[in-house]
């Protein structure tokens, strides 16, 4: 059995969370399979190693001194390294990243080097050999990561071997430069390890013990979240539910391996588990709640546009061709309502709007901003009756208008658009029906 084991930024910030990974490996044989971070912040004010070097990058792109911030970084290493009494020299490693630096080797070869460095350090440490990730995760011409090649490579790699440190963030392209995910990208790469080694589980270590059925920042000490599904998470990681890259689900998911969120800071919670499938029933109708808020709705009238084919067609190609991607398009039978991202959208409005005019020939438009969308999620409202009545009698007794509603067909979320300033009121209010009536 194997276990692949990610550790994220928090956890290997210092000597003292090293140790903590280190016992935590070594209390399971099965968890041979090591992905690590950068380092990240120590305490709230610090920085994350991944800042720094981008920080570091900007002024040798520019040409400027960068070896005081260099040393800054390399300093945040060493205290690592003699916290944890390694004798470990990093010196070839500086003097080649400090040549790459002066040849501009690019940003991302830049960024990568904060997991590249912690990869080293934290294989000497467990005593694992290293395998730099450029080695055996690629992308392909366009930047896109390369599964076929990726999987061939790395399963190829892994094969023969029983342990290794494999470090997240990054791979190559084609010409052999380095690529770099988008920030909190190790947890894709821990998912693509995961699935080259066949993996039972995919144990993502954080500083939180999983997901929570609320954002914290709105409800105080939210109930966590035991079992979700991988359909359930991509649903509320899209709508802002922090903790796990949006993209670490395809991977594992392909291959049914399970992901559990766990706590370097207090190992003996359960965590989150991530499924395909369950029949164990979530504690409550809803598994969870999460939204954004900045949005507008671009809200367009015709008469008979029911009976207009291509209408909405149109409208939509108006969107397309000013490079903006829409969220939700409720519709009526003379209306139809476009809602997007207020920032992307606010510069290219006017361009958009004469685009609807000349595709579509609309009676009117009109366009509201500072909306915010809300989505409640749950394996379990499929099942359960008047789940949306609870939701809207408990919007209407904390006086929140509801401006939107949109019920996916797999019946798996519901989407409610409210004003932005009511947006905490209106999750205060599902969450206190769903949840807190319950406890
Ligand atoms: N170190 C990178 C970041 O800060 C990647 C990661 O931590 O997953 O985004």
């Amino acid at each position: 059995m194997k276990k692949v084991v990610k550790f994220g930024g928090s956890s290997l910030a210092s000597a003292e969370q090293f140790r903590k990974v280190g016992s935590i490996i070594k209390a399971d044989p099965e968890r041979r399979f090591v992905v690590p971070s950068a380092p990240g912040k120590r305490s709230r004010d610090d920085e994350k190693v991944t800042d720094m070097l981008y920080a570091c990058y900007a002024l040798a792109e520019e040409g400027s001194d960068f070896s005081e911030k260099l040393s800054a970084i390399r300093a945040r290493y060493e205290e690592i390294i003699k916290g944890l009494s390694l004798k470990l020299s990093l010196d070839e490693e500086f003097q080649k990243i400090e040549e790459n630096f002066r040849n501009k080797a690019g940003k991302d070869y830049a960024a990568s080097r904060g997991e590249y460095l912690n990869g080293i350090v934290m294989a000497a440490y467990l005593k694992f050999p290293f395998i730099d990730a450029a080695e055996v995760i690629f992308f392909d011409e366009e930047g896109k990561f390369d599964d076929y090649k990726t999987d061939k490579v790395l399963s190829k790699r892994l094969e023969q071997m029983d342990a290794a440190v494999i470090p997240g963030f990054y791979g190559s392209m084609p010409d052999g430069s380095v690529k770099t995910f988008s920030r909190g990208g190790s947890d894709i790469t821990g998912s693509i390890v995961s699935r080259a080694v066949h993996a039972e589980v995919y144990e993502n270590w954080t500083d939180v013990s999983g997901f929570l059925i609320a954002d914290p920042r709105i409800i105080p000490n939210p109930v966590g979240i035991d079992t979700i599904t991988y359909k359930e998470l991509r649903e509320l990681s899209y709508m802002g539910a922090g903790v796990l890259h949006e993209d670490a689900i395809f991977p594992v998911r392909r291959e049914g391996i399970p992901i559990n969120i766990r706590n370097t800071n207090a190992p003996e919670d359960n965590g989150t588990w991530i499924v395909e499938s369950t029949c164990q029933k979530s504690r409550f109708v809803i598994t969870g709640i999460a939204g954004k808020k900045g949005f507008c709705s671009v809200n367009i009238e015709k008469d008979m546009m029911n009976a207009e084919i291509g209408f909405g067609r149109k409208v939509l190609q108006a969107f397309e061709d000013s490079g903006i991607s829409f969220e939700h398009v409720p519709s009526g039978i003379d209306t139809m309502t476009v809602f997007v991202h207020q920032d992307e959208f606010m510069d290219k409005e006017q361009k958009v709007v004469s685009a609807i005019h000349r595709l579509a020939r609309p009676d009117t438009i009109d366009i509201e901003s500072d909306l915010a969308l809300i989505a409640v999620v749950g394996r379990g409202m499929k099942s359960t009756r008047g789940t949306a009545g609870r939701i809207f009698s408990a919007l209407a007794h904390a006086n929140v208008n509801v401006k939107m509603i949109d019920q996916g067909s797999s019946e798996l979320n519901i989407i409610i658009g409210v004003r932005n300033e009511d947006f905490e009121a209106a999750i205060r209010a599902i969450y206190n029906i769903f949840v807190l009536v319950q406890l």
